[in-house]
């Protein structure tokens, strides 16, 4: 029996896992399980799963916790320290699934401690890839990317030598707004920019769906994931997201990893540790019915956070922080409706280039990549009512 624990077992991602947990009863126990505020969520999915603890981030949800496990005999507890004891508990495999920098600490933490990490929370690579990539090694950790363009890509990669390889591709969907006018998109709201067409997902990665920033993101983290160059990096809009990686070798011949848009297919490459597991309810991919594959180049016009999110990952150093931090602040005030969705990339870019000179290197470990996240934070929120609804 292999223990598995979840942080951000309350979210998606979260959920895909959890569904692929109770259909293997009989391969995975379930030992941590990690929340940010949603105690009743979390206590339901304890008890359902008969995990040895269960941790919520935020303090106040702490009561609610308790109260939710009373006589279940699960240990609990909340705020950062009761997250720490979640992952200092022992597991087979931790999939971290946090959303957004908040992830970092926890991811930072099973790391620590040569944990074998299914890792969805790409802002731990976007904010510290150097650091993390680097304690990873001294650690003896594993990091296995459920990212689904990651995976296929490390799948594609067969284990094959970077060297030979002559690019890498991951597709996007293109979003909900790949076919809409610049003008159309600028007076979106957060419901249709939270539609997404293939996927379902959380909030956040879904408005960064919309705004390509997701797949700036998913470039920075390949460029840490499998060491490969900015240059030899490329994104393809495929609106049916069958296809996710493809690997272009050096001789010309192209192999790609494909999949019906369903998490838990990567997640299941990662937990099954090289061995393959079936997915009960799972949707086989049949191509014949899917009739066609298109494709067709990113549009970094109507969507600018793309062309950003590859401005800061060739110019490297901290800009691929500054930039993280600076998306989170504008996509949650998009989402709470203080800025328009051009403003989103507007935010962005004036905080990239107003930190530029001041920080350089990128951070050397997490502490310095949450410190860089918190003025950059502080920053951005004081720029948003300058925003243009450009
Ligand atoms: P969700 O918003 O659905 O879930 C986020 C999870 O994180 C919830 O369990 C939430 O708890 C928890 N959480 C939030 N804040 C904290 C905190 N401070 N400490 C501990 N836990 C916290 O996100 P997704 O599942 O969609 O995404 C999770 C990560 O996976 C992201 O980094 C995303 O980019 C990545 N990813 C997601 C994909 C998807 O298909 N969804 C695909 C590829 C990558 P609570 O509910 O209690 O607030
Ligand atoms: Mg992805």
């Amino acid at each position: 029996m292999l223990t598995v624990s979840i942080l951000g077992a309350t979210g998606s991602i979260g959920a895909s896992t959890v569904d692929l947990l109770a259909q293997h009863k009989d391969r995975f126990r379930v030992g941590s399980l990690v929340g940010g505020r949603d105690a009743a969520g979390l206590a339901k999915l304890a008890r359902e799963l008969n995990a040895s603890f269960a941790a919520v981030a935020d303090e106040s949800a702490g009561p609610a916790l308790a109260e939710a496990l009373s006589g279940s005999g699960i240990s609990n507890g909340a705020g950062e320290g009761a997250v720490l004891e979640a992952v200092s508990r022992d597991a087979d495999i931790v999939v971290a699934a946090v959303s957004g920098a908040a992830g970092l600490k926890p991811t930072h933490a099973a790391l620590r401690l040569g944990r074998t990490i299914a890792l969805a929370n790409k802002e731990s690579l976007v904010c510290a890839g150097d650091a993390f990539m680097r304690d990873a090694k001294c650690y003896n950790a594993t990091l296995l990317p459920v990212d689904s363009e990651h995976n296929a890509l490390a799948q594609a990669l067969g284990g094959g030598p970077i060297a030979d390889v002559a690019k890498m591709t991951i597709t996007a969907s293109g979003g909900p707004f790949r076919t809409w006018t610049r003008e159309r998109i600028q007076a979106a709201s957060a419901a249709e920019a939270a539609k997404h067409p293939t996927w379902s997902m959380g909030m956040k990665i879904n408005i960064d769906s919309a705004s390509l920033m997701n797949k700036g993101l998913e470039l920075i983290e390949a460029h840490h994931l499998f060491a490969i160059g900015h240059d030899r990096l490329d994104v393809i809009v495929h609106p049916q997201s069958i296809v996710h990686g493809l690997i272009t070798w050096r001789d010309g011949a192209v192999t790609a990893g494909l999949a019906m848009p369903d998490m838990r297919v990567p997640i299941a490459h990662c937990l099954g540790l090289g061995d393959r597991l079936t997915i009960e309810r799972g949707r086989g991919l049949d191509l014949a019915a899917t009739g066609s594959l298109t494709f067709e180049p990113a549009d970094e016009t109507r969507f600018p956070c793309l062309k950003i999110a590859r401005a800061a990952l060739a110019g490297g150093g901290a800009a691929p922080t500054v930039m993280n931090a600076a998306n989170e602040i504008a996509v949650a005030a998009f989402i709470r409706g203080a800025i328009s969705f051009y403003g989103i990339a507007e935010v962005v870019e004036r905080a990239c280039e107003h930190f530029a000179p001041v920080f350089g290197a990128a951070p050397a470990d997490v502490e310095e990549a949450l410190a860089i996240d918190a003025e950059v934070r502080v920053w951005s929120e004081q720029a948003l009512p300058e925003t243009r609804a450009a």
